[in-house]
């Protein structure tokens, strides 16, 4: 693909991304919580019982991106605390997202990896300031964005000197409407051939639909990705937001051990991958 010094194969490996006690690019990563941090009792709870079903890290949104200015935009500051909260009692490190390059310094100080959403794919100014921190981004594909419009994203990140970049597929928009988005699978393995960037699937966001996370997250395994990101609630009826889309501690519980069991399955066919 032309014009893509950095983010392209280059003949040295994959990249492997070490955050805290867990390495994004081997082995097959969980990330699990909530889609907003709500409240102590609400995410606490969460991390725990993620935590205890398997999830490696935790994900919660404070600051969140709402297609409507009246919707919950997340509890901010507060929300960061609380995540620094979870991960001091669990030990997950945090996955958060970042809305505003004016802010990027500071969450800095809570987040162990910056989320740039859907909506921000192609906000370059937001892109150039997470290229010049040290903590890990993950790249959400832009709802519509073609594979090379995300990785020349990935490059603005890597041109600025971060490293540490981790690529989201989330579904795009197509002309679809019985799922919230259509999860492009096909996009994992395009992704690995044509960069050594990592790659993890949100079946979430991806779908929509609670009965589809489980069938698109072992398809996630078989497809190649490095991972899974799952929105998961302690009492998912009660999410202020993606409440049809979040899963119950209970309900993911049972998809980790399905995916654990998939993984260890394609691990042993291909000698590792
Ligand atoms: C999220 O992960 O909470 C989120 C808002 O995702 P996306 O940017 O993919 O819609
Ligand atoms: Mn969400």
């Amino acid at each position: 693909m032309k014009g893509l010094k950095l983010a392209s194969l280059n003949g040295s490996g994959r990249t492997r991304i070490k955050v805290g006690p867990v390495t994004v690019g081997e082995g097959f990563v969980i990330i699990a919580g909530p889609c907003s941090v709500e409240s102590e009792q609400q995410i606490l709870e969460t991390a725990r019982a993620v935590k205890a079903a398997g999830a490696n890290m935790l994900r919660g949104g404070a600051f969140k991106p709402r297609s409507s200015p009246y919707s919950f935009q997340g509890l901010g500051l507060t929300g960061l605390k609380l995540l620094q909260k979870a991960r001091e009692e669990t030990g997950l490190p945090i996955v958060t997202e970042v809305l505003d390059p004016r802010d990027v310094l500071w969450i800095c100080e809570y987040a162990d990896i910056l989320q740039i959403g859907t909506r921000n794919m192609q906000n370059f100014s937001l892109l150039k300031e997470v290229g010049k921190v040290d903590k890990p981004v993950m790249l959400k594909r832009g709802m519509y964005s073609t594979i090379e419009e995300w990785l020349n994203c990935a490059e603005y990140i890597l041109n600025e000197g971060n490293p540490n970049v981790i690529l989201c597929e989330r579904g795009i928009r197509t002309h679809e409407t019985y799922t919230r988005n259509t999860l492009d699978l096909s996009a994992v393995p395009a992704i690995r051939e044509l960069s050594h960037l990592p790659i993890i699937v949100d079946p979430s966001h991806g779908t929509g639909r609670l009965s589809l996370i489980e069938p698109m997250s072992m398809a996630s395994v078989v497809s190649g990705a490095d991972g899974v990101i799952l929105e998961v609630h302690i009492r998912p009826e009660e999410s202020v937001s993606d409440k049809d889309q979040t899963l119950s501690t209970e309900q993911f519980a049972g998809i980790v051990k399905k995916l654990r069991a998939l993984q260890s399955f394609v691990e042993s066919g291909s000698g590792g991958r």
